[in-house]
């Protein structure tokens, strides 16, 4: 079946007075698809979603939704729906009339606007709060209504604004199946924003992670965590220990690196094209740091000792000091040590990541 592309930006740019929020963005969404806009606050997040809700215009480039330019006040007809943090219900209706009121905008026969209100109400799991106002539910319970509010009028599209982000940590990960569970049901294609790593991997089919208005690494959650292209995008997904190097030789997809650590192989990221005695970056996952005897096939391995030590329940993480570095390694279970202890650790070079220089990692703590 040929791909169908929802929403499409082509060189987006868009400036607040003399400040670029969004620097060049092209994007291509597909149908059906979970795609998420992953960076820190003040990326450019927001603004890319509302650019694409017809919220807010860009300075150039182009997007469009469904194929047609979003140039047009498209009004009620408009193929996207929002939903934010903060519900934005209307406070004065009960949970039926604030699911009904984009149908009533719509002018839509009565007896369709109170099955189709029904249907959203009961796959969204209300129906016992049908009548109830915003005031007397749960935060999770506001956030189902404003999700029935967006799907009620089937949108070609849905732009979710960190929308569990007012949650609770339990009701977050309650939501966070629920919501993946509603976008398998309904096939609708969503476009979510979140600055939570995890939150993002659980949900996602791709992520597209942005730094300073421009989109950095997109793939899915399993690429985007293997194969991170930039030491931004290593430490923002899951953790990394990023070490400063010096870049000796290549051999293929391997080349060799001086550290303070001693001479190591790390896998060279795609694209990457590091020349002799160019200031690089390593990265190597804490699950990848081998300790003691799990170091049996390591490439690289030396001595260091252990300065700090947390039980995080399934694994134990160790900080390891060596040469002014600090490294942590996940290992199962309790670790059979202390600190102060000399223990011996090391790595695959395929577990190494051989990145470009970033000034913002590059001050050797290691574990960020
Ligand atoms: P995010 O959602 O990733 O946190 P935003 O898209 O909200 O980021 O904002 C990106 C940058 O643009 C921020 O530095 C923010 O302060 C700035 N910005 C956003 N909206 C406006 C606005 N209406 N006027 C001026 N600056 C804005
Ligand atoms: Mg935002």
């Amino acid at each position: 079946m040929a791909k169908v592309v929802d929403v499409e930006l082509q060189a987006v740019f868009k400036r607040f007075g003399s400040f670029v929020a969004v620097d060049g963005i092209d994007l291509t969404v597909e149908r059906g698809h979970f795609v998420t806009l992953l960076g820190p606050s003040g990326c450019g997040k927001t603004t890319t979603l509302r650019m694409i809700g017809g919220l807010e215009y860009p300075d150039s480039g182009n997007i469009l939704v469904a194929g047609q330019h979003l140039s047009a006040d498209l009004g009620a007809a408009r193929p996207t729906r929002m939903v934010f943090q903060n519900y934005a219900l209307f406070p004065h209706m009960t949970v039926a009339e604030n699911v009904a009121f984009g149908l009533r905008m719509q002018k839509l026969p009565k007896a369709d606007i109170a099955t189709r209100v029904r249907e959203i109400i009961a796959l969204l799991g209300l129906t016992d709060h049908i009548a109830k106002y915003p005031r007397q539910m749960s935060g999770g319970q506001q956030q189902r209504v404003a999700l029935a509010r967006a799907l009620v009028t089937r949108p070609r599209v849905l732009l979710l604004d960190e929308p569990l982000g007012a949650l609770d940590l339990k009701m977050r990960k309650h939501m966070q199946n629920e919501l993946k569970k509603l976008q398998r049901e309904v096939g609708i294609t969503f476009v979510y924003v979140t600055h939570d790593q995890a939150e993002a991997m659980f949900l996602s089919d791709s992520i597209v992670v942005m730094d300073q208005g421009r989109i950095v690494q997109q793939g899915t959650p399993a690429d985007i965590y293997r194969y991170p292209q930039t030491a931004y995008v290593a430490d923002f997904i899951g953790e990394a220990n990023i070490l400063p190097g010096s870049f000796d030789t290549r051999q293929g997809d391997e080349g060799s690196v001086t550290t303070a650590l001693g001479v190591m192989r790390g896998s060279i990221a795609a694209g990457f094209q590091p020349q002799a005695q160019q200031r690089v970056l390593l990265s190597i996952r804490p699950e990848h740091v081998l300790l003691g005897a799990a170091l049996g096939g390591a490439d690289f391995a030396a001595i260091g000792k252990v300065v700090d030590l947390a039980y995080l329940g399934g694994v134990s993480r160790v900080g390891i000091a060596m040469n002014g570095l600090t490294l942590h390694a996940d290992c199962p279970g309790l670790f059979q040590g202390a600190e102060g202890d000399t223990v011996s650790f090391g790595w695959k070079a395929a577990d190494l990541r051989l990145l470009a220089h970033d000034d913002r990692f590059s001050d050797g703590k290691g574990d960020a």
